[in-house]
């Protein structure tokens, strides 16, 4: 049995209740000539009486054209109306052409053909207050079949109404921004694509990715991080129509559906309103602070009719677009989809790789002017692969990055790099320093100390021939940590350089408390000595200040007597570069030793300028 069946047949009798006392009243006491059943069903009309009267529902008897009799206690707590007030008015439903229930029926309809009827609804308490009802209606038949009640059930279900709408908001809405989150949007997404198949328009998805949130993040804190993507979120919302949806994914990425635009067009115009948009300062506390976007927008039908593919190629094209520069909008291009396929399968064969230890370290000198020595060299490191032979490390190194695999490609290079300095010194070719990468997950990595100290002890290589560089970037992603990192490697005793150094956020002023020994000046500046004069002004800075800091310097990717003379006159004598010697494997490792030492002595490596 249903529960309406329940409640109607309840109301039936409990419906005859007050009717009867109503009855009794009107009626001449004739208690001597009642009969025993008269008695019994006397009583068990009290007990539904009282049981209506003492009812958890707000419970309402109108007669057949909805005029109200009897309202119980709790219909008066829900409503505010007393029996008294509610009593002669017409019940509010009676005549609502509107409101219907599933079956598409008034309530008037629902009560001629006997049947009850339920509905959801929101009233009015007395004091003005809305709240959420569910009302049940029975029909209440005189002897002759006709409708002489009817009787309203009612339930206050505002509590109700209001916790799924907290649950729909928790499931659906991105607590921080309020905006939708990924499950809404996917759902958004696909009745979106179904109303493409109809309306024969198109829909585009556009994918956003803030450029500079993590470190912004890391800088000034979390709070600061919501209060910025708050603020992302709310421009966002400005520069599209309310009819288009904005949703936070997680993180700092977010996505936009446009619906119905007539021209792929339209949809680049959106991407360039929000990049204009981001770029305007926010300021967070104190800070002002500026950031840019990368958008990737793909286009439905065109591109694709289904959502997930829809999302990846979005994806896609933002990474295209962050790949080109930044702060930049690409449309999704089936190119995209060949590049990823060529990622994959370039990360499976890493994979492969790092299990076969496919890798060799190529060292490439470097030079001591001051004394015409060599007096070290840098690791760096290549993929041996079976097809394509060695494999630079810009081709491999990011996707090793990404997919933490260059924890295991970093301690390769470490072992073999420490390996063949002592194998040098065995040999009796001693006074030699090796320079080793670490990528900024490594340099996070919380084993990293452990792995260099055990990597030391088990080749037996004393820690002051060991260098580690690692970038400015790394160092700038939380500098209290780095700090902490940098002090734990310096009391294993190695030296550490900071690579690639002036190609960073502007650092300079962490630079005094960080626990470094050296910097390496990066190879853009030096290709542009000594004829760039904004290139010459920042090496012969950095020089300067790595003097007043009391920390060495070298100079990477000299390439000509001009580089390296203009170096050396303003005291950087540590020089790199293919003008001395490109990486060289560690088979050939002793000739260039033997032929560049030579070459040195002799001052031949030092052409005129
Ligand atoms: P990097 O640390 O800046 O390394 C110097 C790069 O400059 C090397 O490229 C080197 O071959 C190249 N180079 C040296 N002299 C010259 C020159 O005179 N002119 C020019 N144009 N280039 C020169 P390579 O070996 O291809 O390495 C590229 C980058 O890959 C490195 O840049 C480094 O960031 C990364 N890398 C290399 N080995 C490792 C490694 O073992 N671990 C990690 N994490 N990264 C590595
Ligand atoms: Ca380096
Ligand atoms: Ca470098």
């Amino acid at each position: 049995m249903s529960n309406a069946t329940i409640t109607t047949l309840l109301f039936c009798l409990l419906l005859l209740a007050p009717l009867f006392y109503v009855f009794r009243r009107w009626q001449p006491s004739q208690a001597s000539s009642r009969s025993r059943r008269d008695q019994l069903n006397e009583q068990s009309m009290r007990i539904l009486s009282s049981a209506v009267e003492q009812s958890q529902s707000g419970v309402v008897i109108a007669d057949c054209s909805g005029i109200i009799e009897y309202v119980n206690p709790r219909y008066t707590q829900i409503t505010g109306y007393s029996n008294a007030e509610a009593v002669g008015r017409i019940a509010e439903l009676m005549n609502n052409e509107q409101l219907t229930d599933p079956n598409n029926l008034t309530m008037q309809e629902a009560m001629q053909l006997g049947s009850s009827w339920e509905t959801f609804m929101v009233s009015s308490r007395k004091n003005g207050e809305r709240f959420w009802q569910q009302v049940t209606a029975s029909p209440i038949h005189d002897d002759l079949g006709a409708l002489s009640h009817i009787v309203l059930n009612i339930e206050d279900i505002s509590e109700r109404v209001e916790t799924q709408a907290q649950m729909e908001q928790l499931a659906f809405y991105d607590p921080l921004t309020g905006l939708e989150n990924r499950r809404l949007f996917k759902d958004r997404l696909e009745q979106s694509l179904k109303h493409v198949r109809r309306s024969k328009k198109s829909t585009a998805l556009l994918f956003i990715d803030l450029d500079q949130f993590k470190r912004i993040n890391d800088t000034l804190g979390h709070d600061a991080g919501d209060e910025l993507l708050t603020t992302v979120a709310r421009r966002l919302r400005e520069c599209v129509r309310e009819e288009d949806i904005v949703a936070r994914l997680g993180g700092d990425e977010f996505t936009i559906l446009l619906a119905d635009i007539s021209h792929a067009d339209d949809a680049g115009l959106v991407a360039r309103k929000i990049l204009q948009s981001l770029t305007e300062p926010i300021q967070l506390g104190a800070q002002e602070v500026t950031v840019s976007g990368s958008i990737g927008i793909t286009i439905a039908p065109e591109d694709s009719m289904n959502a997930s593919v829809l999302m990846r190629n979005a994806d896609l094209a933002m990474y295209r677009a962050k790949d080109q520069g930044r702060n930049n909008f690409q449309f999704f291009t089936d190119d995209m989809n060949i590049e990823s396929q060529a990622r994959m399968s370039l990360e499976n064969e890493l994979r492969l790789a790092v299990s076969n230890r496919d890798f060799v370290v190529f060292f490439q000198p470097q030079i001591n002017l001051a004394n015409n020595k060599i007096c070290g060299f840098e690791a760096l490191v290549r993929w041996r692969h079976e097809q394509v032979d060695l494999i630079p490390p810009d081709r491999f190194i990011p996707v090793a990055e990404e997919t933490g695999l260059i924890i295991q490609v970093g301690e390769i290079v470490l072992r073999q790099a420490c390996a063949q300095i002592k194998a040098l010194q065995v040999a009796g070719l001693h006074g030699y320093t090796v320079a080793v990468n670490l990528s900024a997950r490594q340099f996070r990595d919380s084993n990293l100390v452990s792995l260099v100290r055990e990597v030391l002890t088990e080749t037996q290589l004393e820690p002051r021939w060991l260098e580690l560089e690692i970038t400015e970037s790394m160092l700038m992603d939380n500098i209290e940590q780095a700090i902490e990192i940098l002090t734990e490697l310096k009391k294993l005793g190695v030296t550490v350089t900071i690579d690639d150094f002036g190609t960073g956020y502007s650092s300079l002023s962490y630079l005094t408390q960080l626990p470094v020994d050296k910097l390496k000046v990066d190879r853009s500046f030096v290709s542009n000595l000594p004829e760039s004069a904004r290139h010459t002004a920042i090496t012969t800075a950095i020089i300067a200040m790595a003097q007043r800091l009391k920390l060495q310097v070298v100079a990477e990717g000299v390439e000509t007597a001009s580089q390296a003379n203009f170096l050396l006159d303003n005291q950087c004598n540590i020089l790199q570069g293919f003008l001395f010697s490109p990486p060289v494997n560690p088979e050939s490792l002793d000739q260039t030793l033997t032929q560049l030492g030579l070459m040195l002595e002799t001052g031949t490596a030092r052409c005129p300028a």
